[in-house]
């Protein structure tokens, strides 16, 4: 009996439905309509078996808000030890063609949620071995079989609402983590968790609506400090503002993970001169499939442009929980990803936006650590955003907004892409406390972050 083969949603561990390949058949073309099961990616065509020349056709529609439109998950693709042929036809997505091939470079990875990687970093992303364009038709193949039982193809990396809980979680794992004033103070919610919004209404993908938590925590190694009786630097991280920003997600994390693990003598000193307070602000955008915009009861905002009004409910929650958590803020860091889908014509570029002098000389500094890359000065940023927030709130020493290169270009994975960046963002701010550009502060208190027992 011949087998069928059939396109169904599956719905991953955010809620996200996504396309999954099921076996039935041995050569069967089936077409699907994105509507027949959800609203997250367009068409989706088989045209192969995997017995042969598997071929998945992707063909994205306007995806609104939806940033769903850019994955899908291939199933069963190691059965047969074979490797998919992908074809993402772009002619009439969003944008009038954008993304075309020419500036976009889709990635593969393995998805096993069974196995969660030991250092909580979410599965690396790959190029295809293989790529080429005809007009706005991209087919990508790699040269060898993978030994996974899925895989997810996706127009970038991209960062999920789960991956956030696992980067809380593996925090908390290292023994740095601390808890934050704000999240004792939310009786009834988890560790690090200092709010909960459950959306009310009908999200722009398919997950159904459940409790989001907002998180934060501290991370301090509190065995080291710096010399003479100074306190550490406090660097605030605000991630996940914009929803489909994920750059901006891994860029942070690993920023994170590199004041945890990270080796050498700049991880060192990062260590012993700063601890930092970490605080996601979109989930509710992330886990709805949104683009850019929060999905929140009541409405619809750009969480970037809401921390001088009430709006934004997420971003309300976050300010509320920086009035009790920080006492001081001596650096700021918004981490985004260049939204060229958007429009942004940033496709390759890292940008850092600044304000005042000294956030040009931290700039500056940072591009002279990383020549010959370019970073561009792309400005002071828009009024309400979380850079104004950190500069004329917080008071912080130094205050920028991250625009991190979109998907693949220049960064292989998070890790190793990523990992060089962060070093020259410490090293640059060494230099400028050897310069005393920056301020180191001296005790005069008990340090609120690590409580009443002062350890
Ligand atoms: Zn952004």
């Amino acid at each position: 009996m011949a087998e069928r083969a059939q396109l169904v949603p599956q719905y991953d561990s955010e809620g996200r439905a996504q396309f999954v390949r099921q076996y039935f058949d041995d050569s069967v073309e089936t077409t699907a309509s994105a509507d027949d099961f959800d609203s997250a990616i367009g068409t989706v065509v088989i045209t192969d078996e995997f017995t042969s020349t598997p071929t998945i056709t992707i063909t994205p529609y306007d995806p609104g808000e939806v940033t769903g439109w850019m994955n899908a998950f291939v199933r069963g693709s190691g059965v047969n030890g074979k490797t998919p042929y992908v074809v993402i036809d772009c002619t009439n997505a969003r944008y009038g063609g954008i993304p075309k091939p020419s500036l976009w470079t889709p990635v593969w990875r393995a998805v096993d949620d069974a196995t969660v990687p030991a250092d909580g970093r979410p599965r690396p992303w790959a190029l295809f071995d293989n790529k080429s364009a005809v007009g706005d038709v991209l087919t990508l193949y790699n040269d060898t079989a993978f030994a996974s039982n899925a895989i997810e193809v996706s127009f970038k990396p991209r960062w999920r609402y789960l991956d956030t809980q696992r980067a809380f979680a593996y925090v908390e794992s290292t023994g740095l983590a601390v808890e934050l004033a704000s999240s004792i103070a939310a009786t009834g919610l988890p560790t690090h968790v200092h709010d909960q919004f459950t959306f009310s209404g009908t999200p722009a993908n398919s997950a159904t609506p459940t409790a989001i938590n907002m998180y934060a925590c501290g991370v301090d190694d509190t065995s080291v400090s710096p010399a003479g009786g100074d306190d550490k630097l406090n660097l605030v991280f605000i991630v996940g503002q914009h929803a489909s920003e994920d750059q901006g997600n891994d860029a942070c994390w690993e920023a994170v993970y590199f004041y945890t693990d990270g080796t050498g003598t700049i991880a060192d000193w990062f260590r012993q001169h700063c601890r930092l307070f970490v605080y996601d602000v979109n989930p509710q955008g992330r886990y709805y499939g949104k683009e850019r915009q929060t999905e929140e009861t009541g409405g619809d905002e750009d969480s970037n442009r809401a921390w001088d009004d009430s709006g934004s409910e997420q971003v309300n929650a976050v300010k509320t929980a920086m009035s009790l958590d920080l006492t001081r803020t001596d650096i700021c860091w918004d981490w985004h990803g260049a939204y060229f889908l958007n429009g942004n014509g940033n496709a390759n570029e890292f940008g850092i936006y600044v304000t005042e002098t000294i956030e040009e000389t931290w700039r500056d500094r940072v591009n002279t650590l990383l020549s010959p890359m370019f970073v561009t000065d792309i400005g002071t940023g828009s009024a309400g955003t979380a850079q104004e927030y950190g500069n004329d709130i917080l008071g912080a020493q130094l205050c920028s907004t991250l625009e991190f290169p979109i998907a693949f270009t220049g960064y292989p994975d998070p890790q190793t892409g990523y990992e060089p960046v962060i070093e020259t963002f410490v090293e640059a701010v060494k230099d400028m406390v050897a310069a005393s550009e920056l301020t180191l502060t001296t005790i005069t208190g008990p340090d609120l972050l690590l409580g009443a027992a002062g350890v």
